[in-house]
Protein backbone atom coordinates (compact mmCIF):
# COMPACT_ATOMS: atom_id res chain seq x y z
CA UNK A 1 0.00 0.00 0.00
CA UNK A 2 1.20 3.10 -0.93
CA UNK A 3 0.35 6.98 0.02
CA UNK A 4 -2.63 8.81 -1.38
CA UNK A 5 -1.08 11.44 -3.18
CA UNK A 6 -3.09 14.93 -2.26
CA UNK A 7 -4.20 16.71 -5.69
CA UNK A 8 -5.12 19.98 -3.85
CA UNK A 9 -5.89 21.81 -1.22
CA UNK A 10 -8.56 24.66 -2.16
CA UNK A 11 -9.70 27.43 -0.02
CA UNK A 12 -14.00 27.78 -0.09
CA UNK A 13 -14.44 30.49 -2.69
CA UNK A 14 -17.54 32.75 -3.44
CA UNK A 15 -21.14 31.73 -2.24
CA UNK A 16 -24.12 31.74 -3.51
CA UNK A 17 -27.87 31.19 -2.34
CA UNK A 18 -29.68 28.67 -2.33
CA UNK A 19 -33.28 29.20 -1.66
CA UNK A 20 -32.86 31.90 1.20
CA UNK A 21 -31.83 29.77 3.60
CA UNK A 22 -28.66 28.03 2.65
CA UNK A 23 -25.44 30.29 1.41
CA UNK A 24 -23.38 27.47 0.10
CA UNK A 25 -19.67 27.20 -1.49
CA UNK A 26 -20.16 24.63 -4.62
CA UNK A 27 -17.08 22.43 -4.76
CA UNK A 28 -18.24 19.93 -6.89
CA UNK A 29 -18.83 19.96 -9.79
CA UNK A 30 -17.96 24.17 -10.01
CA UNK A 31 -14.40 23.76 -8.77
CA UNK A 32 -11.34 23.19 -10.11
CA UNK A 33 -10.87 19.55 -11.44
CA UNK A 34 -14.46 18.47 -9.19
CA UNK A 35 -16.71 18.54 -12.23
CA UNK A 36 -19.78 15.34 -11.86
CA UNK A 37 -17.09 13.16 -14.15
CA UNK A 38 -14.20 13.67 -12.07
CA UNK A 39 -15.64 12.53 -8.71
CA UNK A 40 -18.30 10.55 -10.09
CA UNK A 41 -20.30 9.06 -8.21
CA UNK A 42 -20.43 12.10 -6.12
CA UNK A 43 -21.73 14.99 -8.72
CA UNK A 44 -22.87 17.62 -6.09
CA UNK A 45 -21.19 18.85 -2.65
CA UNK A 46 -22.45 21.75 -1.66
CA UNK A 47 -20.97 23.02 2.17
CA UNK A 48 -23.07 25.91 3.99
CA UNK A 49 -20.26 27.29 6.36
CA UNK A 50 -20.94 28.27 9.73
CA UNK A 51 -23.21 31.06 9.50
CA UNK A 52 -25.36 33.06 11.82
CA UNK A 53 -29.03 33.00 11.21
CA UNK A 54 -30.64 35.85 12.87
CA UNK A 55 -34.37 34.76 15.09
CA UNK A 56 -36.77 34.78 12.02
CA UNK A 57 -41.02 34.36 11.96
CA UNK A 58 -40.38 32.00 8.77
CA UNK A 59 -38.22 29.79 8.75
CA UNK A 60 -36.25 30.11 5.44
CA UNK A 61 -35.09 27.58 3.29
CA UNK A 62 -35.63 26.04 -0.22
CA UNK A 63 -39.32 25.56 -0.87
CA UNK A 64 -40.86 22.51 -3.47
CA UNK A 65 -38.28 21.43 -6.33
CA UNK A 66 -38.40 17.89 -7.94
CA UNK A 67 -35.20 15.59 -8.00
CA UNK A 68 -34.33 12.83 -10.16
CA UNK A 69 -31.61 10.00 -10.86
CA UNK A 70 -29.80 10.50 -7.66
CA UNK A 71 -29.73 10.52 -3.97
CA UNK A 72 -29.27 13.39 -1.90
CA UNK A 73 -27.46 13.34 1.71
CA UNK A 74 -27.73 15.82 3.94
CA UNK A 75 -25.15 16.18 7.11
CA UNK A 76 -26.36 18.91 9.67
CA UNK A 77 -23.46 19.96 11.69
CA UNK A 78 -24.65 22.73 13.35
CA UNK A 79 -28.74 23.87 13.50
CA UNK A 80 -31.53 22.15 12.38
CA UNK A 81 -33.30 20.94 8.99
CA UNK A 82 -36.77 20.18 8.62
CA UNK A 83 -37.79 18.37 5.21
CA UNK A 84 -41.24 17.07 3.35
CA UNK A 85 -41.35 15.80 0.46
CA UNK A 86 -44.89 14.50 -2.24
CA UNK A 87 -45.03 11.18 -0.75
CA UNK A 88 -45.81 12.00 2.98
CA UNK A 89 -42.03 12.10 3.87
CA UNK A 90 -40.46 14.31 6.05
CA UNK A 91 -38.20 14.75 9.27
CA UNK A 92 -36.28 17.01 11.31
CA UNK A 93 -32.43 16.18 10.82
CA UNK A 94 -30.41 18.01 14.18
CA UNK A 95 -26.47 18.89 14.78
CA UNK A 96 -24.79 15.62 13.95
CA UNK A 97 -27.86 13.59 12.23
CA UNK A 98 -27.76 12.49 8.50
CA UNK A 99 -30.85 12.84 6.04
CA UNK A 100 -30.02 10.54 3.18
CA UNK A 101 -32.77 10.55 0.62
CA UNK A 102 -33.17 8.38 -2.19
CA UNK A 103 -35.03 10.38 -4.95
CA UNK A 104 -34.68 7.74 -7.97
CA UNK A 105 -37.26 8.25 -10.05
CA UNK A 106 -38.41 11.32 -8.33
CA UNK A 107 -39.64 13.17 -5.53
CA UNK A 108 -40.94 16.63 -4.82
CA UNK A 109 -39.26 18.19 -1.73
CA UNK A 110 -38.78 21.30 0.50
CA UNK A 111 -36.00 21.86 3.01
CA UNK A 112 -36.13 24.54 5.01
CA UNK A 113 -34.92 25.19 8.88
CA UNK A 114 -37.12 23.86 11.45
CA UNK A 115 -39.43 25.95 12.68
CA UNK A 116 -38.67 26.47 16.89
CA UNK A 117 -34.88 27.03 15.70
CA UNK A 118 -35.40 29.14 13.46
CA UNK A 119 -37.21 31.30 15.49
CA UNK A 120 -34.42 31.20 17.93
CA UNK A 121 -31.65 31.60 14.92
CA UNK A 122 -28.47 30.47 15.94
CA UNK A 123 -25.52 28.90 13.68
CA UNK A 124 -26.05 26.78 11.10
CA UNK A 125 -24.06 24.80 9.07
CA UNK A 126 -24.78 22.05 6.96
CA UNK A 127 -23.32 20.19 3.36
CA UNK A 128 -25.56 18.32 1.07
CA UNK A 129 -23.74 16.21 -1.16
CA UNK A 130 -25.38 14.41 -3.84
CA UNK A 131 -24.47 10.40 -4.94
CA UNK A 132 -25.45 9.46 -8.26
CA UNK A 133 -27.67 6.25 -9.09
CA UNK A 134 -26.32 3.62 -11.49
CA UNK A 135 -28.35 3.41 -14.15
CA UNK A 136 -30.10 0.34 -13.29
CA UNK A 137 -31.57 1.94 -10.07
CA UNK A 138 -32.27 5.97 -11.38
CA UNK A 139 -36.14 4.60 -11.75
CA UNK A 140 -36.65 2.77 -8.50
CA UNK A 141 -38.71 4.00 -6.10
CA UNK A 142 -37.52 6.59 -3.61
CA UNK A 143 -37.05 5.87 0.20
CA UNK A 144 -35.67 7.66 3.33
CA UNK A 145 -33.00 7.11 5.60
CA UNK A 146 -32.96 9.17 8.42
CA UNK A 147 -29.63 8.46 10.13
CA UNK A 148 -29.63 9.72 14.01
CA UNK A 149 -25.98 10.29 15.33
CA UNK A 150 -26.40 7.97 17.67
CA UNK A 151 -26.82 5.34 15.06
CA UNK A 152 -23.72 5.44 13.29
CA UNK A 153 -20.95 3.15 13.43
CA UNK A 154 -18.37 4.37 15.97
CA UNK A 155 -14.29 4.14 16.06
CA UNK A 156 -12.76 5.07 19.11
CA UNK A 157 -9.10 6.18 17.74
CA UNK A 158 -7.57 6.59 21.31
CA UNK A 159 -10.06 6.21 24.21
CA UNK A 160 -10.26 9.82 24.99
CA UNK A 161 -12.42 11.32 22.94
CA UNK A 162 -11.07 11.13 19.12
CA UNK A 163 -13.21 8.59 17.33
CA UNK A 164 -14.27 8.31 13.54
CA UNK A 165 -17.95 8.18 12.88
CA UNK A 166 -19.44 6.06 10.39
CA UNK A 167 -22.08 6.88 8.18
CA UNK A 168 -21.52 4.97 4.92
CA UNK A 169 -19.09 2.00 4.16
CA UNK A 170 -16.72 0.38 7.03
CA UNK A 171 -14.01 1.73 9.25
CA UNK A 172 -11.54 -0.94 10.63
CA UNK A 173 -14.73 -3.41 10.67
CA UNK A 174 -16.68 -0.53 12.04
CA UNK A 175 -20.19 -0.44 9.68
CA UNK A 176 -21.65 2.78 8.80
CA UNK A 177 -25.71 2.20 8.69
CA UNK A 178 -26.86 3.47 5.12
CA UNK A 179 -27.59 1.73 2.59
CA UNK A 180 -26.26 2.23 -0.98
CA UNK A 181 -26.89 1.44 -4.36
CA UNK A 182 -22.54 1.26 -4.95
CA UNK A 183 -19.54 1.24 -2.77
CA UNK A 184 -19.69 4.87 -1.24
CA UNK A 185 -17.52 5.53 2.08
CA UNK A 186 -18.99 8.45 4.47
CA UNK A 187 -17.16 9.37 7.58
CA UNK A 188 -16.61 12.03 9.76
CA UNK A 189 -12.94 11.81 11.90
CA UNK A 190 -14.02 13.93 14.90
CA UNK A 191 -10.34 14.44 16.53
CA UNK A 192 -8.97 15.95 19.63
CA UNK A 193 -5.44 17.87 19.09
CA UNK A 194 -3.10 16.03 18.04
CA UNK A 195 -5.31 12.77 17.58
CA UNK A 196 -4.51 10.58 14.05
CA UNK A 197 -6.92 8.83 11.94
CA UNK A 198 -5.67 6.81 8.97
CA UNK A 199 -7.71 5.83 6.13
CA UNK A 200 -7.33 3.34 3.24
CA UNK A 201 -9.03 3.21 -0.16
CA UNK A 202 -8.39 2.27 -3.58
CA UNK A 203 -6.87 4.37 -5.81
CA UNK A 204 -9.50 4.18 -8.07
CA UNK A 205 -12.20 5.57 -5.82
CA UNK A 206 -12.64 9.23 -6.35
CA UNK A 207 -11.59 10.59 -2.25
CA UNK A 208 -11.70 13.92 -0.98
CA UNK A 209 -12.17 15.18 2.64
CA UNK A 210 -13.17 18.58 3.47
CA UNK A 211 -12.80 20.64 6.99
CA UNK A 212 -15.50 21.11 8.37
CA UNK A 213 -14.38 22.16 12.21
CA UNK A 214 -11.09 23.00 13.37
CA UNK A 215 -8.01 22.45 11.25
CA UNK A 216 -6.22 19.41 9.95
CA UNK A 217 -3.03 18.08 8.46
CA UNK A 218 -4.03 15.24 5.58
CA UNK A 219 -0.83 13.71 4.91
CA UNK A 220 1.04 16.16 6.81
CA UNK A 221 -0.56 19.09 4.35
CA UNK A 222 -1.85 21.79 6.27
CA UNK A 223 -6.26 21.37 5.25
CA UNK A 224 -7.32 24.62 7.28
CA UNK A 225 -10.86 25.27 8.16
CA UNK A 226 -13.46 25.03 5.80
CA UNK A 227 -10.55 24.12 2.88
CA UNK A 228 -11.75 20.81 0.55
CA UNK A 229 -8.84 17.93 -0.17
CA UNK A 230 -8.87 16.02 -3.66
CA UNK A 231 -7.09 13.13 -3.56
CA UNK A 232 -5.58 11.83 -6.91
CA UNK A 233 -5.96 8.24 -8.13
CA UNK A 234 -3.02 7.76 -6.87
CA UNK A 235 -2.32 5.39 -3.56
CA UNK A 236 -4.59 4.00 -1.09
CA UNK A 237 -3.65 5.68 2.52
CA UNK A 238 -3.39 9.00 4.09
CA UNK A 239 -3.50 10.49 7.44
CA UNK A 240 -5.78 13.12 9.52
CA UNK A 241 -4.18 14.76 11.87
CA UNK A 242 -6.16 17.18 14.09
CA UNK A 243 -4.08 20.42 14.38
CA UNK A 244 -7.00 21.86 17.25
CA UNK A 245 -8.92 20.25 19.26
CA UNK A 246 -12.88 19.49 18.41
CA UNK A 247 -11.75 19.01 14.48
CA UNK A 248 -13.97 17.36 12.31
CA UNK A 249 -13.00 16.53 8.78
CA UNK A 250 -15.70 14.95 6.93
CA UNK A 251 -13.86 12.12 4.23
CA UNK A 252 -16.06 11.00 1.02
CA UNK A 253 -14.78 8.10 -0.83
CA UNK A 254 -16.38 6.03 -4.03
CA UNK A 255 -16.04 3.71 -6.72
CA UNK A 256 -17.20 5.28 -9.77
CA UNK A 257 -19.76 4.54 -11.89
CA UNK A 258 -18.74 4.99 -14.80
CA UNK A 259 -21.50 5.63 -16.67
CA UNK A 260 -22.44 8.90 -19.34
CA UNK A 261 -24.45 11.52 -17.07
CA UNK A 262 -26.25 13.75 -18.68
CA UNK A 263 -27.62 16.67 -15.87
CA UNK A 264 -29.87 19.36 -15.68
CA UNK A 265 -30.53 21.48 -12.55
CA UNK A 266 -31.84 18.81 -10.35
CA UNK A 267 -32.11 15.49 -12.65
CA UNK A 268 -29.36 13.47 -13.22
CA UNK A 269 -29.95 10.80 -15.75
CA UNK A 270 -27.49 9.33 -18.46
CA UNK A 271 -29.27 10.80 -21.52
CA UNK A 272 -30.34 13.89 -23.14
CA UNK A 273 -33.70 11.73 -23.92
CA UNK A 274 -34.09 10.91 -19.78
CA UNK A 275 -34.02 14.42 -18.76
CA UNK A 276 -36.34 15.62 -21.39
CA UNK A 277 -38.62 12.55 -19.68
CA UNK A 278 -37.83 14.10 -16.31
CA UNK A 279 -39.55 17.54 -17.75
CA UNK A 280 -42.56 15.80 -18.92
CA UNK A 281 -43.14 13.97 -15.69
CA UNK A 282 -42.67 16.47 -13.92
CA UNK A 283 -44.92 18.72 -15.82
CA UNK A 284 -47.62 16.12 -15.65
CA UNK A 285 -47.11 15.90 -12.28
CA UNK A 286 -45.58 12.50 -11.88
CA UNK A 287 -43.73 13.33 -8.92
CA UNK A 288 -46.81 14.17 -6.60
CA UNK A 289 -48.03 17.61 -5.55
CA UNK A 290 -46.03 19.81 -2.33
CA UNK A 291 -47.24 23.43 -1.40
CA UNK A 292 -44.79 25.82 -1.09
MN1 LIG B 1 -33.44 19.33 -2.72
Amino acid sequence: MTMKKIEFVLAPFETHWVGDGFKVHNFIPSGPGLDMKRMDPFILLDYNAPMKVPALKRPAGVGAHPHRGFETVTFAYQGKVEHHDSFGGGGVIGSGDVQWMTAASGVLHKEFYEEEWSRKGGTFQMVQLWVNLPAKDKMGEPRYQAIKNEMMGRYSIDGQGSFVEVVAGSYKGVEGPAMTFSPVALMNARLRKGAEADFSFPAAYNTAALVVRGSAKVNGVDAPTDHFVKFANEGEDFTVEAVEDDTIVLVMSGEPLREPIASYGPFVMNTKQQIREAFDDFNRGKFGYLED
